[in-house]
């Protein structure tokens, strides 16, 4: 019999006979490895355990410690709800069943929508099947044979999926729990090998979805679940759940006033009073950050002629996502849904020199992206949006200074909010445009700004755009969760499509490099991030209302009045609250929401031109007068203490 030669991690290498399996392999190296092991990379490959290594291969036994793990569970499981599903709810056809960054789910045509018993006996039964410790099987069946079978139990999206994934093949990979009659599904793998190894798993809910994604598909029901490898992490995910629901924005929006939305405006934003208080709160915060950086703001169109579109590239690759418009005359228009290329027409206005640059171009004007409805969420999935956007314009020289200064940028605005974050660069993809020379000099630069601007980050390798590479920023919220914000990404390619110029020190006409950069990102999405990171109860320098005056009783109300005048011309966002209910509901009341002092005034503080006390967090602190309270608010307001 022929042997192969397999190397392992530790560099180690040992024969084995052609045909063994990576679960071969396992058994060889110790039976402790073998009964740990779940799948294999092969090659860089990951696939099963049992499949046979013909040639010499490098092959290292991922268990349940390695970072493949948690993805196989996770995928493995989703084969086991399916398994579940068609075996309680017959005549169930199955779409696609994916891991993901939280868990997994599956979609499935069904002749009613899942009910939250159904989810429970899903769960039972996928237990049942586990607690059998079923094997999963791969076997290559002749493609033909393959769609007949699948077509003859009326599964008519898995026949589609093998026509569309398998052309020109002759066989296709199926994988089976237990046997074909308990299930089987058109998958390539990998899977861990057997059911037993799934312990700690959770059926979540469900939601409407649509083959493919796409509305007008054939309508779906997902069922959301997710796994772990212990109880103990399944557990604590849970735990983040549940938090994260008494966190979500679209609750806490509601409840604090903060916005709405109707169904007339899919995807668009009711900002209310307070929620207009606090979008303008970070607007301005924004232009006084970067007016002393050298910005300069700037309003553009909001509708755009389809050549502006073409000249950008977006017209053939972006359409599906834009808002279009008909003029008169037949003229096609299209809403803005993003502001470089309009920033590109301001920089083409006028002759440039070197001295000009860099140019910076700031701007808050709303974006439209047509969206389609199914995936529309409170404020993080909308069609319209701004961004604190802006656009730097610079000599190729001056790359690495003004990414630099970004850098700190970014650091100085997150750190004012209280928010943790980490970089990452990502660099030159497989698909690229331009010369691999400049792509090395830019990401040289980016590299040598990051380490200049003492910022620590992991590279992304082969993951810039096809037009230059970036750094992205991940904001780590309260309970742990990432939201990824601020982009600093380099772009060679629009300033050749706008042919823009400048003339250098040289007399010559030189191309300057665009960087597209956000800090915020959106204003929507950074509103919801730091609704959810601080549960509504936002530090006195962002609170929409930071003071509430409460009187007693009416005959308390001109001095209630006369408090909140004085507070508010100092500049502090204050009402009162005058409704006729006892002190008691009005103090629990402001609590609810989550206003950051609340002015108890009655006789004594009327007599004595005092306000009693009371903070959001630590309850009472007793009597101030108004200008111990100013000095000491003020003074919090400045430091954007937290
Ligand atoms: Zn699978
Ligand atoms: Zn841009």
């Amino acid at each position: 019999m022929s042997e192969i030669s397999v190397t392992l991690p530790d560099g180690s290498s040992r024969r084995m006979p052609a045909g063994s399996t990576p679960g071969d392999v396992a058994l060889q190296i110790s039976p402790g490895l073998a009964k740990a092991a779940l799948a294999a990379v092969v090659n860089d490959r990951l696939v099963d355990l049992d499949v046979p290594l013909r040639e010499d291969a490098t092959v290292r036994i991922v268990t349940p410690q390695s970072p493949e793990a948690l993805g196989l569970y996770r995928h493995s499981t989703a084969h086991l709800m399916a398994a579940a599903v068609t075996n309680l709810f017959p005549g169930t056809q199955c779409g696609i069943g994916p891991a993901t960054d939280e868990g997994f789910f599956y979609d499935f045509v069904v002749d009613r929508p899942f009910v939250p018993e159904d989810l429970d006996a899903i769960e039972k039964k996928m237990k049942e099947l586990a607690s059998q410790d079923l094997p999963y099987e791969r076997q290559m069946w002749p493609r033909d044979e393959a769609k007949t079978f699948f077509g003859s139990k009326g599964e008519r999206l898995k026949v589609q999926l093998i026509d569309e994934k398998t052309a020109g093949q002759s066989e296709v990979s199926v994988y089976t729990i237990k046997d074909r009659d308990t299930f089987v599904d058109f998958c390539v793998g990998p899977h861990v090998p057997s059911s037993g190894r799934l312990k700690a798993f959770k059926l979540l809910n469900t939601s409407n979805a649509y083959w493919k994604g796409d509305a007008h598909n054939q309508p779906m029901q997902r069922i959301y679940g997710t796994a772990f490898q212990t109880d103990a992490d399944l557990k604590a995910h849970l735990r983040r759940i549940e938090e994260a629901k008494t966190r979500d924005h679209r609750k806490v929006g509601k409840d604090l006033g903060l916005f709405t939305f109707h169904p007339w405006a899919p995807g668009a934003t009711f900002w209310l009073s307070k929620g207009t208080t606090f979008y303008n709160l970070l607007a301005n915060y924004m232009r006084d950050v970067l007016f002393p950086a050298g910005y300069v703001e700037l309003k553009t169109p909001l509708v755009f002629n389809k050549a502006l579109w073409e000249t950008s590239g977006h017209w053939q690759h972006y359409r599906e996502n834009m808002f279009l418009i008909h003029g008169h005359d037949g003229e096609e228009m299209a809403m803005k849904a993003m502001n470089c290329p309009g920033h590109m027409l301001v920089f083409a206005s006028e002759m440039r020199s070197y001295r000009d640059l860099p140019l910076r171009f700031h701007e808050q004007t709303p974006l439209h992206r047509n969206e389609a409805s199914g995936v529309l969420s409170g404020l993080t999935r909308v069609r319209q949006f701004s961004q604190d956007d802006a656009h730097c314009f610079v000599t190729e020289d001056q790359i690495q200074a003004e990414v630099e200064s970004l850098l700190r940028l970014v650091q100085r605005v997150y750190s004012d909010f209280g928010l943790e974050f980490s970089a990452k660069l990502s660099t030159r993809p497989d698909e690229y445009l331009g010369e691999i020379a400049t792509w090395d000099h830019a990401e040289g630069a980016l590299k040598r700004a990051l380490d200049a601007a003492g910022q620590a980050y992991t590279v992304n390798d082969r993951d810039g755009a096809f037009y230059g590479p970036k750094i992205d920023f991940d904001i780590t919220d309260a309970i742990g969760r990432k939201w990824q914000c601020a982009t600093i990404q380099l772009d060679y390619q629009m300033p050749e499509r706008f042919d823009l110029k400048y003339v250098g020190a040289d007399n010559a006409v030189h191309r300057p490099v665009v960087i597209h950069r956000a800090i915020f990102g959106s204003f929507e999405r950074f509103i919801a991030l730091l609704i959810e990171h601080y549960a509504g109860a936002f530090p006195l320098w962002l609170a929409p209302v930071q003071v509430t005056v409460l009187p007693i009783a009416d005959r308390h109300l001109p001095y209630a009045a006369s408090v909140r005048d004085r507070l508010a011309a100092a500049g502090l966002r204050v009402d009162v609250d005058e409704r006729y209910e006892k002190i008691g509901y009005k103090i629990r009341e402001a609590q609810l929401q989550k206003i950051p002092y609340m002015l108890v005034v009655g006789d004594k503080e009327a007599a004595e031109g005092t306000v009693s006390v009371r903070a959001r967090t630590g309850g009472d602190r007793g009597s101030s007068t108004l200008d111990e309270f100013l000095r000491a608010t003020t003074s919090e307001v400045s430091r954007k203490a937290a």
